[in-house]
């Protein structure tokens, strides 16, 4: 494990191709966003990935945030986009907002949450059966310049905050558990982050958008922006 410092406002961009080269070799990386600190793997590499839940002690089925650096990677991992996600997704991105959606099939997993919607069917095994088409995946585009510096680098990083399951989320390294800091290949402190509560999670897969949790982002200013 490392420890790096690395400027909030402008990260230096050896620092950040460090960080790319751990992602590409299938390694951890705790990150800053504006929200909180992120633990991060490279989302279509599923053994890293797998990484993330035992570094946590994080329950498997409980999926993972994509955080990507560009609107339009949302084609790429997600399929079935509706357009209401372009609306929100212009007002609120890069920012404190995750959109749920249909999930592209090459995403592992681990990353990936099944929708509700499919509970209308009932037993398990139904659910099991139909599951590739029900795989959903949370996505996000970050507010801070080393988040995004480092994803443009890395390509999409599936990342929990950086804190064992259960705890609360850290804006900061020192908040982080030493146990955990050493479970990484590199972690890159930028200070406090700005924000510090967690992104709102809308899920765009139903037929109306649903708040799956309260964020950054209250329902009044969301819905003002859906209903426009
Ligand atoms: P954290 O574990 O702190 O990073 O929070 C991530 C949150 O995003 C968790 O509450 C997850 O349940 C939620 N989440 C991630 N992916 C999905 C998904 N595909 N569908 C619904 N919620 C998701
Ligand atoms: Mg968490």
């Amino acid at each position: 494990m490392k420890i790096v410092k690395i400027s909030a406002q402008r990260p230096d961009p050896r620092i950040i191709e460090e960080a790319a080269q751990v992602i590409r070799r299938g390694g951890l990386v705790i990150f800053p966003t504006e929200t909180v600190y992120g633990l991060g793997a490279d989302a279509f590499n599923a053994k890293a990935v797998a990484k993330i839940f035992k570094a946590k002690g994080r329950p498997e089925g409980k999926p993972l945030i994509v955080h990507v650096a560009k609107k339009s990677a949302i084609s790429t991992l997600a399929r079935a986009i509706p357009s209401v996600a372009r609306k929100l997704v212009q007002k609120f991105w890069p920012g404190p907002l995750t959109l749920v959606f249909h999930a592209n099939t090459k995403l592992p997993k681990l990353v990936t949450g099944i929708s509700n919607k499919s509970s209308i069917l009932g037993t398990m095994e139904l659910l099991s059966q139909a599951g590739g088409k029900r795989r959903t995946v949370a996505i996000r585009m970050p507010d801070h310049p080393v988040a995004l510096a480092f994803i443009r680098a890395a390509g999409p990083i599936a990342a929990p905050s950086a804190n064992f399951s259960g705890d609360p989320p850290p804006r900061s390294i020192r908040e982080i558990p030493k146990a955990l800091l050493e479970k990484v290949d590199l972690v890159l402190d930028a200070g406090r982050t700005p924000v510090g509560a967690p992104s709102t999670i809308v899920d765009l897969v139903g037929k109306d958008p649903v708040v799956l949790r309260k964020g950054a982002i209250s329902k009044t200013v969301l819905m003002r922006a859906i209903v426009r």
